[in-house]
């Protein structure tokens, strides 16, 4: 008898982990745009040069096990009523059972030139692009430029304080401090981060967020809340305060705005949350498709903690669930269900420092940092990139890499 025919689509935290448990149950294929997987809570550390591409970003070939295939296109539509994907220059692939895990997309919530001007940061290139735009605007400054002058080259703004934000500007911060240093250049740069709420790290409890705020401040990081972006344009960006608009010369603004759906999900005509969101039951399915599960930033799931709303965290969670759950469906054994609790909280604070939030109880500095590579370690996809990752970071360590000079830099 012929296997079931399982398709994945999206090879992110939801997808790679729910593959990895159904390999050699089912036939499994993995649908992903990229030829990587991407351990984002630790994107900012490949800004920094702290971490290599391959140790966060293996290749699926390298990853996935012979009992997965993998397929690497461009996904354009979900038919779910012919059970059905089609996919960019690929034909059309049908499923018996679908596992939907393609993740978020960027939300620039409607503000003019955001999609145009600013940079996301969600990828490896995202990441490279940003180190570039850095080096960049150092190079432009000669020694014997004016602090002021100075400071104006190297402005840049980071939208949003929630955790990418706040990990994103101190990392920023500290590396072009640490390259005015090196560079001997007069004053110092300027990093904004801006947030429409009252504070910094909405989501997370007041333990962290004090650690959250400390670095910030030590990292020299201007944080405007309470602050509305209106505008940004190729070298500006416009935003308002208490009905007070200002417009800054920058050198680059990175969104990390927040998230909406992505287009395929949107053109699904099934249950949705308030935001978009598929509405699955406690046990992954969707309501009017048992045959289709959903999971990770796409999915609304009722039964968990709210904080973990759009978490790798959640995905990976819910990945063993899913995958649990679509073999008792195709054994015809009955479902499971979970509650999600939070796992603890790590963020990464600048290039020396991070906070950890662990069994209630927080701790931040030097140590924190080494107990979130070792924690992260220990949720990268399979024991075999754990084991090459952890000796790397343990025999070779983890330190930043400067923004050195183009030609010099990596
Ligand atoms: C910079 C950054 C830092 C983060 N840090 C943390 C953190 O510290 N802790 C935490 O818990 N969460 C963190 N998150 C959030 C976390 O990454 C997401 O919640 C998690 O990845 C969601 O998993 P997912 O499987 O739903 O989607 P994703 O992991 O986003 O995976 C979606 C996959 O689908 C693919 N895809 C999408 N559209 C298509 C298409 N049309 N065709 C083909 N393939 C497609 C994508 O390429 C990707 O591989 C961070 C996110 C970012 C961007």
């Amino acid at each position: 008898m012929s296997k079931a025919k399982i398709l994945i689509l999206g090879g992110g935290f939801g997808g790679v982990f729910t593959a990895l448990e159904l390999a050699g149950s089912a036939d499994v294929t993995l649908i992903s745009d990229a030829d990587h997987f991407l351990f984002t809570p630790m994107l900012y550390e490949y800004l920094s040069g702290e971490v290599e591409a391959w140790h966060i970003a293996p290749r699926y070939d390298e990853l996935l096990n012979d009992n997965i295939h993998f397929v690497q296109a461009t996904i354009t539509g979900i038919d779910l009523a012919s059970q059905s994907v089609s996919l960019k220059g690929h034909e059309p692939l049908d499923y018996d059972a679908l596992v939907l895990a393609i993740g978020g997309v960027t939300n620039y919530v409607g503000v003019e030139g955001a999609e145009e001007f600013t940079l996301p940061f969600r990828k490896l290139s995202h990441a490279d692009n940003l180190r570039q735009r850095m080096v960049a605007a150092l190079d432009r400054i000669p020694p014997d430029f004016a602090p002021q002058d100075a400071r104006r080259e190297t402005t840049f703004a980071v939208v949003g304080a929630g955790a990418s934000g706040c990990e994103l500007s101190t990392k920023m911060a500290d590396l072009l401090n640490d390259a005015f240093t090196r560079r001997a250049l007069q004053g110092e740069p300027r990093v904004l981060v801006i947030e429409m709420g009252d504070r910094v790290v909405p989501g997370m409890g007041d333990q962290i967020r004090q650690f959250v705020e400390d670095a910030l401040h030590e990292s020299r990081v201007e944080v405007h809340t309470k602050t509305r972006v209106v505008k940004v344009t190729a070298d500006e960006i416009t935003f308002e305060h208490e009905g007070r608009q200002e417009s800054l010369k920058t050198a680059g603004v990175v969104w990390t705005g927040g998230v909406k759906m992505s287009p395929l999900i949107d053109h699904l005509d099934v249950e949705k949350s308030k935001r978009g969101l598929l509405v699955v039951q406690p046990t992954l399915q969707l309501s009017q498709h048992v045959n289709v599960f959903a999971l990770g930033d796409i999915a609304f799931y009722p039964d968990a903690t709210p904080t973990l709303a759009g978490t790798a965290q959640l995905a990976f969670q819910q990945a063993t669930l899913a995958a649990r759950n679509i073999k008792a469906y195709m054994a015809g054994e009955e479902m499971h269900t979970k509650h999600f609790e939070e796992l603890g909280e790590a963020i990464s604070l600048g290039t020396e420092r991070a906070a950890v939030l662990t069994g209630g109880k927080a701790f931040g500095g030097a140590l924190a940092r080494q107990a979130r590579f070792a924690l992260y370690t220990s949720r990268l996809p399979t024991w075999q990139h754990r084991l090459r990752v952890g000796a790397s970071w343990f025999l070779g360590g983890t330190t930043p890499q400067p923004l050195l000079p183009l030609g010099l830099e990596r």
